[in-house]
């Protein structure tokens, strides 16, 4: 649905050049929510201006449903807008407008008129659950129902795509959870298909299908979220699944194992589970500093109980750990 083909996006020159984009290549499938992560500065935004046609690659191309926006101009690049929706993290509501004129705002640049943009607008509403505050002014509301009209506005068009620049940042974790869930179960029945950015793990792992995480301007990791939580070594799984949570494979037990004392953990697990002939796959292993020890973190999922995890643990004592904590 979504094709980012190899897009490239250099600002400034010469030694004060800044590489916004290097050479990304996403492919989002009709139907999935597909999220972008990474810090501030990775180029997120850069990337969901250039899907928009916000912002002219120096190289590549994206093609949404078929046609490829990049280079688009005048009519054809409004007509090709219209099949996309944005959500922003401000939600960038107009002030002295009404709820329902905000959402008929998107409807007027389309061309629909009268009372059949008024409807249209109050259908919105009625989707994201606000049609009883259509009177009322923006400043009225609370930031979730505020995101909740810059869907609606987002959605009035009728787009096949919805792009979401950070739209639950601005929010509490609560109001954050029910405008995520809100995005999903809309992706579900209106058949959308949703590209967000994000800076947090969060937001990825309560609705994204898939994802990709982006470090200066590189897209250092992508794919399906399983397949993501199942590579070994994948900082996405690291990082989605912080230590002590548990139980995402069915009938597996997730166990979680932090230590000391080594340094290359990942070929010593691999060769441990071919050893013990044990079902154990690595779904996630990170070494990082923790209060100045180099320490590593891996998740294991077991069929079965803890015991297999004391029989890593024993080995991973024998290959020179020092200290071990499991959370099971
Ligand atoms: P993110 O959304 O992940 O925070 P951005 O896409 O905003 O990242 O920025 C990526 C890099 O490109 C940053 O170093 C940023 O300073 C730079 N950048 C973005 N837009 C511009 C611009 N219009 N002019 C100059 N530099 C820019």
């Amino acid at each position: 649905m979504i094709t980012i083909d190899h897009v490239s996006r250099r600002f400034g020159d010469g030694l004060d050049a800044v590489v916004a984009l290097d050479d990304v290549s996403i492919e989002v499938q009709r139907g999935e929510i597909f999220g972008v992560v990474g810090q501030s500065g990775a180029g997120k935004s850069t990337l969901l201006r250039t899907v928009n046609a916000l912002e002219r690659p120096d190289s590549g191309t994206v093609t949404v449903d078929g046609t490829v926006i990049t280079g688009l101009e005048g009519a054809a690049l409004r007509q090709a807008r219209h099949k996309i929706g944005m959500v922003f993290q401000h939600f960038n509501l107009v002030g002295n407008r009404t709820v329902a004129q905000n959402v008929e705002f998107a409807l007027e640049a389309v061309g629909v008129k009268g009372d059949e943009r008024r409807g249209r607008a109050l259908e919105m509403l009625d989707l994201v659950g606000l049609a009883h505050r259509a009177k009322d002014r923006p400043a009225q509301l609370s930031g979730g129902q505020r995101q909740r009209v810059g869907i609606a506005r987002a959605l009035a068009s009728q787009p096949d795509v919805l792009l979401s620049d950070e739209a639950t940042s601005a929010l509490d974790p609560e109001t954050t959870r029910q405008i995520l869930d809100l995005i999903k179960r809309l992706s579900g029945e209106l058949g959308l298909t949703v590209l967000l950015i994000t800076h947090e793990m969060d937001v990825v792992k309560r609705i994204c299908d898939s994802a990709a995480l982006m470090e200066q301007g590189r897209v250092v990791e992508q794919g399906a979220l399983e397949q993501l939580i199942r590579t070994p070594g994948s900082r996405v799984a690291a990082e989605l699944f912080p230590v002590g949570e548990a139980h995402y494979t069915p009938g597996h037990r997730i166990i979680d194992v932090t230590y000391t004392g080594l340094s290359a953990d990942r070929p010593v697990i691999a060769q441990l589970s071919r050893d013990f002939g044990l079902d154990v796959s690595i779904l996630g292993a990170a070494l990082e500093t923790i209060r100045g020890h180099q320490a590593g973190r891996t998740r294991l999922a077991v069929p079965g109980d803890a015991s297999v995890a004391l029989k890593v643990i024993d080995r991973l004592t024998s290959q020179g750990v020092t200290a071990w904590e499991v959370h099971p």
